[in-house]
């Protein structure tokens, strides 16, 4: 490969063009497994970017998308509709928690972000109220575009850059309680003063239920999230919860809002969607919120993307979950969750590390200092795994399928570098 020019050419995620790192050049992905260009065997830990919950090179969503190829790849979504969107549209709805039942289909994670954000600035319109400030949690994260920055932790995403441009909203104090400890009521104090104190202006909370993804890979208790519910339903505020990296299984519940036994006004979807194998997304709402927004002035909802409801996305979306609803997904993710309860702990007697904490298909190991990702990736890459750390978080995020003894090369592989790097 090339990686003279990648290195000269290519942007890869955050990265700079005064010092660029090597990247690893992958020729073909298979199972739980990438294969570098000389044959090297990584175990993923990642699932791509936590979105190939059934590991690489499916022959089931090989399939469906071959077959999808042979019919159409694209054509509009206006006044057009087809098969794969409805097929897929009956699954979210029929798999996400009542009442929500109107599926936006667009095509990343952060698109659907934007399109959960403009529903709830469209919704207070139409009521004649218009309110346009949300309100959040410190260490959320949900996705790079403008408005989803805007509504993501401004210190880890550098709000300062974009003073002036990007809206401020509200950043209430992220949750303390993790998921296992004892519920503190003082918890949610911040979050409900925030609330109380520009009820005129809030037009909906948006936060990341259960487990705060690249934002610091927090996971907290479900008390939280059902105080959250209570309050914006006291209040006729709405809840969008992003399920982007939570959905489709991977905190032991189908979303993680269920842990919390709540359900959102608005659901924004993505990642796992497509088993990792497209980039497709979807915002899902009640049909209150949904007839609301167009009984507006604008009479419909304002967006509408060139390759929405995608055939080959939604066929392989539509393959993958049907996947996932006819393979006991719960007890491989419960499985995991117990291995990493056994695995985990002993990294806590390594001086570096501050904490370890797990739920469902993931696991996390904070250390006091940030990692240097450069050192630690190949040192990861030469015990034959592939792991990506950020900051001061090492983490894995496992296909369901991964084996015992798979997750063990993971943790010994964590183990060992850290033993080695700090
Ligand atoms: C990854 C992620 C996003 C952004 O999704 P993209 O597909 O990268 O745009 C948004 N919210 C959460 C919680 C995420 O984990």
């Amino acid at each position: 490969m090339d990686l003279a020019f990648d290195r000269d050419h290519i942007w890869h995620p955050y990265t700079s063009t005064l010092n660029p790192l090597t990247c690893y050049p992958v020729s073909r992905a298979e199972g739980m497994y990438l294969y570098l260009e000389d044959g090297t065997q990584l175990l993923d830990g990642m699932s791509s970017w936590w979105a190939a919950i059934h590991g690489y090179n499916h022959p089931v969503l090989n399939q469906a998308i071959t077959e999808q190829v042979g019919k159409m790849s694209h054509v509009m979504f206006g006044g057009i509709t087809h098969d794969p969107a409805i097929n897929l549209c009956k699954k979210l709805v029929e798999m996400t928690p009542a009442p929500l039942e109107k599926v936006f289909l667009c095509d990343s994670g952060s698109i659907s972000v934007e399109v959960a954000l403009k529903m709830a600035l469209q919704y207070w319109h139409a009521k004649g109220k218009p309110k346009s400030t949300f309100l959040t949690l410190r260490h959320g994260y949900h996705g790079d575009s403008f408005a989803a920055m805007s509504v993501t932790d401004p210190d880890n995403s550098m709000h300062k850059l974009y003073k002036g441009f990007l809206p401020e909203h509200i950043f209430a104090d992220s949750p303390e309680c993790g998921f296992h400890d004892e519920w503190n009521e003082s918890d949610i104090t911040d979050f409900k003063t925030k609330l109380e104190a520009n009820l005129e202006n809030i037009a909906a909370v948006i936060l990341e239920p259960i487990v705060q993804g690249a934002g610091g890979m927090r996971i907290y208790h479900p008390t939280y999230l059902k105080r959250v519910r209570e309050l914006c339903d006291e209040h006729g505020v709405l809840l969008i919860c992003d399920e982007i990296a939570t959905g489709f299984g991977r905190t032991g519940k189908r979303f993680a809002c269920e842990h919390a036994g709540i359900s959102p006004d608005i659901m924004c979807l993505g990642k796992a969607l497509t088993g990792g194998y497209m980039t497709m997304a979807a915002t899902v709402t009640t049909k209150h919120v949904a007839d609301t927004v167009c009984s507006g002035e604008a009479g419909c909802f304002m967006h509408g993307p060139t390759f929405m409801g995608n055939p080959l996305a939604s066929a392989v979306a539509n393959a993958s979950l049907s996947l996932l609803l006819e393979t006991p997904w719960q007890e491989k993710v419960l499985g995991i969750e117990h291995h990493l309860s056994q695995l985990l702990p002993q990294l806590r007697h390594l001086d570096c590390v501050k904490d370890v904490r797990w739920l469902g298909a993931i696991g996390v190991v904070e250390t006091y200092d940030s990692v240097n990702v450069s050192t630690i990736q190949e040192h990861f890459v030469k015990s034959g795994v592939w792991i990506r750390p950020f900051g001061r978080l090492i983490y894995i995020m496992p296909p369901y399928d991964m084996t015992e003894a798979q997750l063990k090369q993971l943790i010994d592989a964590i183990n060992n570098a850290l033993v080695d790097l700090m």
